[in-house]
């Protein structure tokens, strides 16, 4: 006869399921959440594990990272990039077509990159394609086999085997993606010359004149190109890391219209403002730009209406070299920013002075990423039936951030030195306890997730 006991349960006081957070128990077996029992439930046939008032949270999920591998693994690779989200409680990443090299444009490039992965995923993880001016005929094969949407840049992406594309390359992608239903992701900045450009360029450790130089128009006239792009073919488009609020109306106003759009945004643009960045201070450099205080809290406040759908890290890293943190050149240095352990201490820190719960911080950092990725009916709830992927963490718990504690693989970020409240505990992927206290356990447990 079979075995239909649970193989483990975990009990914590606070466990947050889709009705709220409840003293619970949770019954897993083969990886997958069999039942949550309200209270603590006495066993004899099968362990407990009790984490008493840590919070049990669904694993968070980041389908916004560039994890750099094949072609560029010195800036970061699959090893060190997954070990590091298992420290911060994430459990899936979805990672970005580029900077690999080659980049994820063609159904090669993406076996180039499952490859890679072999041996080296501490946890799951799925992939983006791209789309480039040369590759429409290639669209097809890479949706085949598995991407789980398209990114486009609408302006220079930083690499040059990954160029921006036109309204005209994306209309003929979209009419591909719309017959497979899958989302065009767009890095929504349209830049033109104007003076500010100038102005940084005989400026260049100013962080103002780097924020004036992409400035908030920009990415205000994409998000419309990308609303226009969404009405015509009634197809799923997402804007990656929103960081101008002044976009926020059109982004209202399309939604109201029932358009498929749907919107992330960074840690990074909630937790920082400009006023505060140093001069000269590399670290910081992400584009589109961290802005000032006024847009930051008007982002928060999407958040918790339901304007942005999600935050995610964009976590960018590259070498202490190409990011010039000797000279401080801003302009020189590679603009992106590496956080991915930290995202969860991060956001909650900022989400407290905001008055945003812990149910909304789950939502926003593993439900509606879940969702976006085709993945709602198995990941980001605790709920029955779905993957035992789980964080234990304590909110209450205080720590600063030391360069020692990183896990990826240069040890710099813009957060080193902060004091942020939220400590992970546990992760647990499949229903593996795989991260506890600074430890992993040895082999990598991680899957690759593919469109079905
Ligand atoms: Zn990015």
């Amino acid at each position: 006869m079979k075995n239909e006991l649970p193989d483990f349960a975990i009990h914590s006081t606070c466990v947050v399921t889709p009705e709220g957070i409840k003293n619970a128990t949770v019954l897993i077996k083969d990886g997958i959440i069999t039942d949550v029992v309200e209270g603590k439930i006495k066993v004899t046939d099968f362990p407990l594990e009790e984490v008493g008032d840590l919070v049990l949270m669904p694993g968070l999920i980041d389908s916004h990272v560039h994890i750099n591998e094949p072609g560029r693994t010195e800036w970061e690779g699959f090893e060190t990039m997954t070990k590091a989200a298992l420290a911060g409680g994430i459990t899936t990443l979805v990672d970005m077509p580029l900077n690999s090299s080659p980049v994820t444009i063609s159904a090669k490039t993406f076996q180039d990159k499952l490859k890679a992965t072999e041996g080296k995923l501490y946890c799951n993880c799925g992939f983006w394609g791209g789309i480039v001016p040369s590759n429409a005929d290639k669209l097809e094969e890479l949706i085949d086999a598995g991407v789980l949407g398209i990114k486009a840049f609408l302006t220079h992406s930083g690499i040059d085997e990954f160029p921006n594309v036109t309204l005209a390359d994306l209309k003929k992608g979209m009419a591909v993606m719309t017959k497979h239903h899958i989302p065009l992701l767009a890095h929504a900045e349209l830049d033109e010359m104007h003076e500010g450009i100038t102005a940084f360029e005989k400026n260049p450790t100013s962080y103002m004149a780097y924020l004036n130089s992409r400035p908030k128009v920009w990415e205000d006239k994409a998000v419309e190109m990308m609303i226009a792009l969404c009405e015509e073919f009634k197809s799923p488009v997402h804007i990656v890391h929103l960081s101008s609020a002044d976009a926020l109306p059109q982004i209202k106003a399309a939604r109201a219209k029932g358009l498929p759009l749907t919107v992330e945004t960074c840690p990074q643009y909630l937790y920082f403002c400009a006023e505060e960045i140093p001069d000269g201070n590399t670290l910081f450099k992400c584009a589109p730009p961290i802005r000032e205080r006024a847009n930051n809290d008007k982002l928060w406040q999407a958040l918790k209406d339901g304007t942005i759908d999600f935050v995610v890290t964009d976590h960018s890293p590259a070498t202490p070299d190409l990011k010039k943190i000797e000279s401080g050149n801003l302009k020189e240095a590679w603009g992106g920013i590496a956080s991915i352990q930290f995202s969860l201490p991060v956001v909650w820190t900022a989400a407290k002075k905001s008055g945003v719960t812990i149910s909304e911080i789950a939502a926003l950092m593993s439900t509606h990423v879940a969702k976006f990725i085709g993945l709602e009916h198995s990941k980001g709830k605790i709920q029955k039936g779905y993957d035992a992927d789980l964080v234990v963490w304590n909110p209450e718990q205080n720590f600063t951030v030391k360069a020692s504690d990183i896990q990826y693989r240069h040890k710099i970020s813009p957060y080193v030195g902060e004091e942020l409240s939220g400590v992970v505990k546990q992760t647990y992927l499949g229903g593996k306890r795989v991260y506890e206290n600074g430890n992993f356990i040895p082999l990598p447990q991680g899957k690759i997730i593919r469109r079905k």
